[in-house]
């Protein structure tokens, strides 16, 4: 994610309160895996999400033996089958009464692929309510096979946060996505490449932080179920207050990625607004909180935009930012990747070349990420914004942080 945080128009009201968790008594204790309450009816039931605990119950409860519970499963996770009818193994009576009893697996049709010369492929997904939300499969290849493929997915509906050189946040923000609509996006990559995803990244539309509950249970099931190691999944975020501690009390195995774009308090309100909510040695003292309680090193995202934050003395002062804040980090450099109607200008190869070069004679661990699929409106939210422009509506309720 690209992410600089902005006020909220929508909600019209400060980001502090708009992520202000609501009343105690609508506090739900957080949950590391979905729950299947046996007995327990919805509009909708999903397979998809549950644990293999959950589905044996789920078998149970329909008299089958428990091991269709292995099957279901399987066919859910590994073959990624997307109708409980095609769960040819399972006894027809079985299908039959988990669709009569409204259970459906839960994935999504895909509405449109792009791929891209270098293919990275960006999907979207057609939501139950007719939302669409984007994720990308970026693929690294090596003698024409998939070493490595990296999914890239969305946690909201459009974002709240409306980051200025940002396409998601310009498209609005409809609601945040649940934990296995997350999940699904991941095995709509597979399913495409035909091969497994090994990395996860929250970094597609939405602002992870702001929907941590369901994100903390897609992680549990994305590490359990679908198997892709801890290690392998990097959660990022422009910096909601409160969040970051709460993330580092799960002592997760993954990376933090923390967008934080300018080297000081006053250059970073100009670019990310809502860092007046939360500022940076607020953010920078969760950072090294983080590192200390889970030993997983953060990596600070970093756009570089041309004539803004990208000269020599940014770099030596993002340096200084970060060994005055400890030790454990990883910096990011993320070249702009230009979005339609943007102010904000791609940096020239020179200026990034510099960049890098001041900080590594500081002794920084630095990264340029490569860009991928420009061809393919790869920016986050951009292809998204071609098929679905109506407005999305938010409501103020649904961004209480909820875990
Ligand atoms: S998805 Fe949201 S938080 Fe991320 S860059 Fe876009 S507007 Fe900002």
């Amino acid at each position: 994610m690209l992410a600089l945080l902005r006020h909220c128009p929508i909600v019209s009201m400060p980001l502090a309160r708009a992520v202000r968790p609501p009343p105690r008594s609508h506090v739900r204790p957080c949950f590391t895996a979905l729950a299947y309450a046996p007995g327990a009816k919805s509009d909708s039931q999903v397979l998809l999400g549950l644990s293999k605990k959950n589905l044996q119950q789920i078998a149970m409860d329909f008299g089958q033996e428990s091991y269709r519970a292995k099957q279901l499963h399987h066919f859910i996770y590994q073959r990624k089958v997307r109708e409980i009818q095609d769960f040819t193994l399972l006894p027809l009576g079985f299908r039959n009464a988990l669709q009569e009893a409204g259970w459906k697996v839960g994935r999504s049709p895909i509405f449109q692929t792009v791929t891209a010369a270098d293919g990275t492929i960006k999907l979207l997904l057609k939501l139950e309510d007719n939302r669409l939300i984007e994720t990308v499969g970026i693929p690294v290849m090596v003698d024409g096979c998939v070493t490595r493929l990296t999914a890239c997915v969305s946690s909201q509906v459009g974002c709240p946060l409306r980051c200025s050189f940002c396409a998601t946040g310009k498209g609005g923000f409809s609601r945040n996505l649940k934990a296995h609509e997350i999940v699904e996006q991941v095995l709509a990559i597979e399913e495409v490449f035909n091969c497994r995803v090994t990395n996860v990244v929250f970094m597609g539309m939405g602002e992870p932080m702001l929907n941590l509950k369901a994100v903390l249970e897609a992680h549990h099931c994305l590490n359990k179920d679908v198997q892709i190691g801890q290690r392998m999944i990097t959660i990022s975020t422009v910096g909601v207050p409160n969040t970051i501690q709460k993330l580092a009390s799960h002592k997760l195995q993954s990376t933090l990625a923390v967008s934080l774009h300018a080297p000081n308090q006053k250059l970073r309100e100009t670019i990310v607004p809502s860092a007046k909510s939360y500022p940076l040695d607020a953010l920078m003292a969760d950072c090294r909180d983080y590192f200390r309680k889970t030993s997983r090193r953060v990596s600070f995202e970093y756009a570089l935009l041309a004539g803004i934050n990208d000269s020599v003395h940014h770099a030596a002062e993002l340096a200084k930012l970060l060994h005055d804040s400890g030790s454990g980090y990883h910096v990011n450099l993320i070249p702009f990747n230009p979005i339609e109607g943007s102010e904000f200008q791609r940096p020239s190869k020179r200026a990034v070349l510099a960049f890098v070069g001041a900080l590594e004679s500081s002794k920084i661990t630095v990264s340029v990420r490569q860009t991928r699929g420009l061809d393919a409106n790869a920016a986050c939210g951009q292809l998204r914004n071609k098929f679905q422009r109506t407005p999305l509506v938010a409501d103020p309720f649904d961004l209480a942080v909820t875990c």
